[in-house]
Parts: C-alpha cells; sequence; structure tokens
C-alpha cells in the first residue's frame, strides 16, 4: 500500500488500487451550492482565513444567476436576473465584482392585441381607459375599486365604515388597482406563474409589483439598479477565485446520504474504507471513521469539514420527514433567432391565461447588444417535481407552517447553516440574498 502524508489540511494519499482514495482533505466548511449566498460566505470565509470547499451538482458555478455567452450576447439560463437594491452597502459590495450597466427594467405586458407598459403606471392607464391626467385614472381605479370593495363588505357582513382587509392576492389586487387592471394584467399572469388559483396565493407576491400615479416605467422603485456588463457568471468566479470548487458534486452522495438506507457520512467513509480494505490503524487520525463531518468526491477524494452550509433545498436535507414543501418551477425553451431584434424589449410578458408561456425574456437587450443575431427564452411556468430544478418557494399559509417545523430543526443544528432561496424557503430578490449571506458571514466568522 502506498501511503502519502499530503501537506497541512491534507491527510493521505492511497494510490495502489483502482478505486483509490486520491486525496484527503480538510475543511473549515462544505458549502452546498455556488449560487449567490455560497459564494459570498465562501469569499468572506477566505478572507478570515478560514477554509471552504464549495460543490455544486450542476456542472457549473453561479446557480440561478449563471449566465453563458453565446454569440457575444449573455444568456440568463435561468430567467431574468436583474440586480435592484435600496441598499448602498449591497450595491457598493456587488460593484467590487463586475461593472454594472444603466439598465433599468421596463416590461412590457401583452394580453391578447393589447400592449401595455408595467409596472402600472399612468402609460398603462392611459391605455386603458384612453385618459391622461393622475386625476382621470384616481377616478377610474377608485370606481371600480369601490365597488368590488362594497361588494365585499357586503358579502362578509363587514360595516361599511369599517377597513377591507385583503386576505388574499385576489382581494389586494383587486382593492389596490380595480377589476380592468387585475383581469388583463394581474388574473392570467399569476395563475400561470404560480399555478393556483389567486385567491389562494398571498398577497404580499403582488406587492412586489409597484403602482403609480406618474409616467415612469421604471419595473422598481429601487435606489440603484442595473446588470453586469459581461454576465453574472464573472462574480461568482471572482467571488470564489482561490477557493476549492467541485462541479457535478451532489452533497446526499457525497455524504453517502443517497443510500436506501442512508447510513450517513460515517457510513460512507467507513464502506470507502473496507473497499480499500484499510484498517481504522491505517489511518494516522482515526477521526475520519468517526467524525460524522466526512464525505467522499466522486472522483474518491475523501473530505473532512466542521461545518455545512447549505444552500439547497431544506425539506430535503431533512429528508422531508415533515412532507415536501412546494416550489414553482420553470422551462425555458431558448432559441437563436435570425433578427437584430425580436421584441423591442429585454422583458415582455404574456398576461393572458391563452398563451401557455408567461414571459419573453430577449437576452441581448440587458446589455443594450447589437449583435445581428438575437437570443429569446420563452418561459413556461410548472410545479416542482423531484429531477427538475426548484426556483421559487411556493410562500403560503401552509407552506409557511411547514417550513417553520424545519426551521425548528435547523435552528438546533450547531454546525449546519441555511441559506438562500431554498434553504431559507424564502422568495429573495438578489439583494436580499446577499444581505442575508453577509448577516450570516456577520454572525459566524
Ligand atoms: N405579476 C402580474 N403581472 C405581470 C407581472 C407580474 O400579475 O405582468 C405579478 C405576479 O403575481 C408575479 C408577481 O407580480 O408573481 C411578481 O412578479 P415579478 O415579475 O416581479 O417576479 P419574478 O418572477 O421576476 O421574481
Amino acid at each position: 500500500m502506498n501511503y502519502v502524508s499530503l501537506k497541512e489540511n491534507s491527510i493521505h494519499k492511497i494510490d495502489n488500487n483502482e478505486r483509490r482514495i486520491v486525496a484527503m482533505n480538510k475543511y473549515d466548511y462544505l458549502v452546498v451550492g455556488a449560487g449567490l449566498f455560497g459564494a459570498t460566505f465562501a469569499y468572506e470565509a477566505k478572507k478570515k482565513g478560514k477554509t471552504c470547499l464549495v460543490i455544486d451538482k450542476r456542472d457549473h458555478i453561479a446557480g440561478n444567476i449563471y449566465t453563458k455567452n453565446v454569440h457575444g450576447i449573455n444568456v440568463h439560463e435561468y430567467g431574468a436576473h436583474i440586480f435592484h437594491t435600496s441598499d448602498k452597502k449591497i450595491w457598493d459590495y456587488v460593484n467590487q465584482f463586475a461593472e454594472f450597466n444603466n439598465y433599468i427594467n421596463a416590461p412590457i405586458a401583452a394580453y391578447h392585441d393589447e400592449t401595455y407598459n408595467l409596472p402600472f403606471n399612468m402609460n398603462t392607464f392611459s391605455r386603458m381607459w384612453n385618459i391622461r391626467t393622475p386625476e382621470e385614472a384616481k377616478a377610474k381605479i377608485e370606481e371600480q375599486r369601490a365597488e368590488y370593495v362594497a361588494e365585499m363588505k357586503k358579502k362578509r357582513g363587514i360595516p361599511t365604515d369599517a377597513e377591507f382587509e385583503p386576505q388574499n392576492l385576489e382581494e389586494q389586487a383587486l382593492s389596490l388597482a380595480g377589476r380592468d387592471v387585475y383581469e388583463k394584467l394581474i388574473k392570467g399572469y399569476t395563475e400561470k406563474q404560480w399555478g393556483r388559483p389567486c385567491t389562494e396565493l398571498p398577497a404580499f407576491i403582488i406587492k412586489r409589483l409597484p403602482f403609480r400615479f406618474t409616467y415612469n416605467n421604471n419595473y422598481f422603485n429601487d435606489r440603484y439598479q442595473g446588470i453586469p456588463e459581461g454576465g453574472y457568471t464573472q462574480i461568482i468566479e471572482k467571488m470564489l477565485a482561490g477557493i476549492d470548487v467541485r462541479t457535478g458534486e451532489d452533497f446526499f452522495k457525497v455524504v453517502g446520504r443517497d443510500e436506501p438506507t442512508p447510513k450517513g457520512n460515517v457510513g460512507q467513509a467507513q464502506a470507502i474504507a473496507e473497499s480499500e480494505s484499510l484498517a481504522a490503524e491505517d489511518f494516522p487520525d482515526d477521526e475520519l471513521i468517526i467524525n460524522p463531518h466526512a464525505g467522499v468526491l466522486s472522483d474518491g477524494t475523501q473530505i473532512l469539514f466542521d461545518k455545512i452550509l447549505f444552500t439547497g433545498q431544506i425539506d430535503q436535507y431533512y429528508d422531508y420527514q415533515f412532507g415536501p414543501l412546494e416550489y414553482r418551477s420553470v422551462r425555458f425553451e431558448t432559441e437563436e433567432l435570425d433578427t437584430d431584434n425580436y421584441q423591442g424589449n429585454a422583458v415582455v410578458n404574456y398576461t393572458a391565461k391563452e398563451v401557455p408561456f408567461t414571459r419573453i425574456i430577449e437576452h441581448k437587450h440587458f446589455e443594450y447588444g447589437t449583435q445581428p443575431t438575437t437570443i429569446i427564452s420563452r418561459e413556461y411556468s410548472s410545479e416542482w417535481t423531484p429531477g427538475v430544478e426548484p426556483y421559487y418557494p411556493v410562500n403560503n399559509d401552509k407552506n409557511n407552517v411547514l417550513y417553520q417545523q424545519y426551521e425548528e430543526l435547523a435552528s438546533k443544528e450547531d454546525d449546519v447553516i441555511f441559506g438562500g432561496r431554498l434553504g431559507l424557503y424564502k422568495y429573495y430578490d438578489m439583494d436580499k440574498d446577499l444581505m442575508a449571506a453577509l448577516e450570516v458571514v456577520e454572525r459566524e466568522l
């Protein structure tokens, strides 16, 4: 048996065998998921002298903000990502890693043969009702709103002078924007996006969408906004520079939890040791055998780690023991077209329920591209099932209650930290995700 001690954080190398343990590395943190949360944590951990191994089951880094350059166009492979924040600290932080352009998101809504500006603003109202002034728009909305609220109060037996409190997304939208806006621009889109009636969705989802009485098509209210020139992947590449990263590694396989009767990572380490005919005394430090913080990468490298930062699905981490949380997934139909400009805007939402996709993204417009061809992605929303990518947590009451059970288990962990949209089961934008990662950094490092 050829036994080699590697330097510092590596323990041994055994290469006498076909199936061999090629190396053994020890890390402070195993970071699961090379997306924005995991990469931010690893970057800050490295600055503080901690070692991380970052693994991701996909064959690339950057998670859902991954962009790929195709014929000069940065394609947002997992859907449009527009960075926006009101927090100067977060804006400065992300600007360390890329130069941001002055892109302002101003989506268009297509409803049958009608075209509207989003978010709901004077351009939208003027097109909808052929009016011009805020006063006219307010009067129109108030008329529809008042009619709806009166009807609901009657139905629920609420006194006319009492407040009407919207209970769900439909009620929120109708009492805020009136019937026309709801029917043409909200209902169809939202029900396609979430696969549930608007009456079963939380009102907060719609609060993301600004509503204003100026001719301002800026989708976001935030102070800072833009797209990193050259795409998002470079940001994560820079964050992960000098850090051990392994893509194509599924955490549950690495720690031996994909077995039908999972013995956990101790079992995995032992199984490998046995298959290599190694005895405990072959290891100068039998920590490997007894330490539950061990795993094996697909090339046979054994790893030891003190803590885990997990940015995958929290319910999967706990073997779905309270039942699965619901997520929405998205399927993208991407094609390159032989035209320099397909739809004249980066984002066009299709708000009618008869159109099967929710929106079409024309990627070049995020960076004002002038390439001779264009790349578009049609976005189809679907319920998440195992084997497809989860994108959006469905934060309705049922799931939030279920999540609390998982969160309670998580709060008892000394050496596992959860992060990101999937680990925290929160509909985070990038700035909120980054903020949450920096809060963990603050607490942990
Ligand atoms: N929404 C809508 N009509 C639209 C765009 C959005 O009703 O044309 C609603 C819908 O409920 C959606 C929510 O606003 O889920 C948030 O949309 P946004 O585009 O901000 O979400 P993203 O999918 O980009 O995170």
